[in-house]
């Protein structure tokens, strides 16, 4: 018979089994989110070669985009302030309502904004927010027409093009995708947030030849820069609150002094 066949339990069993599994859930689920914020916070993605914390949840853990998007909005802010997993864990707030509620949310609100979200259904808690913080209607007819190629390239993926002789022929040579290189030899290859990155920094001597420059996501972009200039460096660059109060040691860490630096670009 089926472990999923349940036609034999009586009423009382069927119900109490219900209940104790959507208990668990809730743990389950609170605990899946604070793996999530903690691996994010880690950059262990960046690390592994996928540019956000997101694709590796749906490449990787193969998530639903909806479903990554969600946990990973949710777990970034839970791991500043934990009562967000709390309240998902005893079943105060279920993840959708909790989704909405993670913009709104900061040090000060946090208490009081999960106890007026405690128990509500997702419509509610869209109500409640919009009486909250009423949003501003969309100003309309802002488009921009984008001009010359430069600007077009800019437009497309987000570089900004500096001496655009010299980077379009980075930007050709690295197929316009990210060049990172984890070490295990996967290309991240992502064509969102592009910045050009020195291989050898600028800030030590690294000169903006076309082979000392690459392509790179914003995340690897930044990866790479905590692996050089040290994680607490770039979060009091970032003003970051809670990650540069108690930067981590991990994997990432161990290959700041390394090789990461000189992931190689692809010919
Ligand atoms: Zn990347």
């Amino acid at each position: 018979m089926s472990r999923y066949s349940l036609e034999h339990l009586a009423d009382d069993s069927l119900l109490d089994g219900l209940h104790s599994l959507v208990e668990h859930d809730r743990t389950t689920t609170a605990d899946l989110l604070a793996h999530i914020g903690e691996v994010a916070r880690r950059r262990l993605y960046a690390h592994l070669g996928y540019p956000s914390m997101q694709a590796y949840c749906v490449q990787v853990l193969h998530l639903s985009e909806d479903a990554a998007r969600k946990r990973v909005q949710v777990a970034r802010k839970g791991w500043l302030l934990p009562v967000i997993f709390e309240a998902i864990a005893d079943g105060r707030v279920h993840l959708s309502g909790m989704k909405l509620l993670v913009p709104f949310i900061d040090e000060e609100n946090v208490h009081e904004l999960v106890e007026a979200a405690s128990g509500r259904t997702y419509r509610e808690i869209e109500l409640l927010l919009a009486e909250r913080f009423p949003q501003p209607e969309p100003d309309e007819g802002v488009e921009e027409v984008s001009g010359d190629a430069a600007r077009h390239l800019r437009d497309r993926s987000g570089v900004k093009p500096i001496a655009p002789g010299r980077f379009r022929e980075v930007w050709k040579r690295d197929q316009g995708r990210c060049a990172y290189v984890s070490p295990a030899g996967r290309r991240c290859e992502s064509r969102w947030m592009l910045e050009f990155d020195h291989v050898h920094e600028f800030a030590r001597g690294g000169e903006a030849t076309v082979d000392n420059v690459r392509l790179l996501c914003r995340a690897h972009n930044q990866y790479l820069a905590e692996c050089t200039f040290g994680a607490g460096f770039m979060d009091e660059k970032r003003g970051s609150g809670r990650g540069a109060a108690t930067p981590a040691p991990g994997p990432h860490l161990t290959s700041a002094s390394g090789g990461s630096r000189a992931s190689p670009i692809p010919a």
